[in-house]
C-alpha cells in the first residue's frame, strides 16, 4: 500500500489520487478479465500480482498489464505473497468452493480480500472466512456488484424515500442456458446450480430493495433436460419469501433457459421495474408512480465500469479503516438463506 496511515479519510484520498491499493488476482478466468479491464479506470486500485495454475497464460496476462514475472504465483506457492509488499489485497476469482481456502490463506499472509459471489458453498466455510479475516485484522468484502451500481442504488433510494408507497410485493428472475462441461455443473465446485450462481442476485436484490431480512421461505426445484448437464445440480429453482413487514417476494432462476436479470417492486403508490438488472451494463429503470411523471432511466456505465467501483470501495475502506458495504457477513446471510431454501425444496 502506498498510502501512509490507515486512518486517512476518503476526502484526503481524493486530493491524492496517486495513492492506491495493489491487488493480486487469484484465478485468471472470465471474471478476472473484467477486473483487469476495470483496473485501467480505477482511482485507487492497480494490479500488482497474479495467481494461476497456467504459467504461460499468466505470463501473457502479466505482460499485458505491466505485472513483473516475479509477481506471478501458482496455487502451490501462493502463501509466498506474504512477503510481497506490492500486494495489499487479493481478488478471489476461482470456482465457488475454492473461495474459502484462498481467502483464509490470503488473510494468514496478511492481505485483505475481495471475494467473488457466492462467498463459498457452506455456512461453515463462510463463518471460517469471516473469522480468518477478523483474526488477521484484514477486510473481507464480497463482490456484490449491484450494491455499487447507480441504477440499483436509485431503485433503493426511491423505495426508501417512500415514493412507491408501502411495498407489498416483489418478483425477480435471473437465469441462462448453460453449456455442458462448466465447473458450475459440479456440486463440489459450484455448491449448487443456478441458485448459487445467478439466483443469488434475485435473492440479494429482495434483501437490499426491501431493506429487510426474510422471516420465512419455501423453494421448489426441477430438472427437465435429462441431457447429462444436471446430474449433480438443479436445473430450475423457484422460491418465495415473506418479510417481517409482510412484503412477499417470488423468484425464479434457471440453467435451462435464458432469463435476463429483472425485478419488479410493487407498492401502494407505484410500481418499479429494472431490466438488465444484474448484468455488467445497461441497467434500465422504469417507474410509474401515482401523480408523478414516469421515470425511465438507463445506466450510462459501460462494462467494465462496475469493477473499479468495487475495487475502489475496498481501497477506500482499507485507507479509511471502514467496513465494506458488503462484508463477509452479507455473504453469510445469503449463504444461510440459500441453504434453507434448498432444504425446503428437498435437496439432500
Ligand atoms: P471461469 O471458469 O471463467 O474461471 C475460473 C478460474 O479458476 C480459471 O482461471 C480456472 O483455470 C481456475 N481454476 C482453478 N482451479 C480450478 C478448478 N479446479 N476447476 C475450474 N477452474 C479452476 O469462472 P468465472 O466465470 O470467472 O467465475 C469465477 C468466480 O467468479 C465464481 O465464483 C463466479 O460465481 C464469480 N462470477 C462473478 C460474476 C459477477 O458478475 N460478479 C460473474 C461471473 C462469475
Amino acid at each position: 500500500m502506498r498510502l501512509a496511515g490507515a486512518s486517512a479519510a476518503s476526502s484526503i484520498l481524493r486530493a491524492q489520487p496517486e495513492r492506491s491499493i495493489g491487488y493480486c488476482i487469484v484465478g485468471l478466468g472470465r471474471i478476472a478479465g473484467h477486473y483487469l479491464a476495470g483496473m485501467k479506470t480505477a482511482k485507487y486500485s492497480r494490479v500488482t500480482a497474479l495467481v494461476s495454475g497456467h504459467r504461460d497464460k499468466a505470463e501473457k496476462i502479466a505482460g499485458e498489464n505491466n505485472v513483473p514475472p516475479s509477481n506471478i504465483y501458482s496455487y502451490e506457492n501462493y502463501d509466498a505473497i506474504a512477503s510481497n509488499k506490492s500486494i495489499d489485497a487479493v481478488i478471489i476469482c476461482l470456482p465457488n468452493s475454492m473461495h474459502p481456502e484462498y481467502t483464509i490463506r490470503a488473510a494468514r499472509a496478511g492481505k485483505h480480500v475481495l471475494c467473488e459471489k457466492p462467498m463459498c458453498t457452506t455456512v461453515a466455510d463462510a463463518q471460517a472466512m469471516i473469522e480468518a479475516c477478523r483474526k488477521a485484522s484484514k477486510k473481507l468484502m464480497i463482490a456484490y456488484r449491484c450494491h455499487y451500481e447507480p441504477m440499483n442504488l436509485r431503485a433503493v433510494q426511491l423505495i426508501r424515500e417512500g415514493r412507491l408507497g408501502t411495498i407489498q410485493a416483489m418478483e425477480s428472475i435471473n437465469g441462462f442456458n448453460i453449456k455442458p462441461g462448466e465447473w458450475r455443473l459440479s456440486r463440489t465446485l459450484g455448491g449448487g446450480g443456478p441458485m448459487m450462481d445467478v439466483g443469488i442476485y434475485s435473492l440479494n436484490a429482495c434483501r437490499y430493495l426491501t431493506g429487510e431480512e426474510p422471516a420465512s421461505w419455501a423453494g421448489q426445484m426441477s430438472i427437465i433436460d435429462r441431457d447429462g448437464r444436471f446430474n449433480e445440480v438443479e436445473e430450475n429453482m423457484t422460491w418465495t419469501m415473506k418479510f417481517p413487514s409482510g412484503v412477499i417476494t417470488s423468484c425464479q432462476t434457471s440453467y435451462g433457459v435464458s432469463m435476463p436479470g429483472w425485478y419488479r417492486v410493487r407498492g401502494t403508490k407505484g410500481v418499479l421495474e429494472m431490466s438488465t438488472a444484474f448484468t455488467y451494463q445497461g441497467q434500465h429503470l422504469t417507474a410509474k408512480i401515482a401523480g408523478e411523471a414516469a421515470i425511465d432511466e438507463v445506466s450510462p456505465l459501460k462494462d467494465p465500469a462496475h469493477f473499479p467501483l468495487e475495487m475502489d470501495h475496498l481501497a477506500e475502506c482499507i485507507f479509511g479503516g471502514k467496513e465494506p458495504k458488503t462484508p463477509g457477513e452479507e455473504g453469510l446471510r445469503d449463504m444461510r438463506l440459500m441453504m434453507e431454501i434448498y432444504r425446503s425444496a428437498g435437496r439432500a
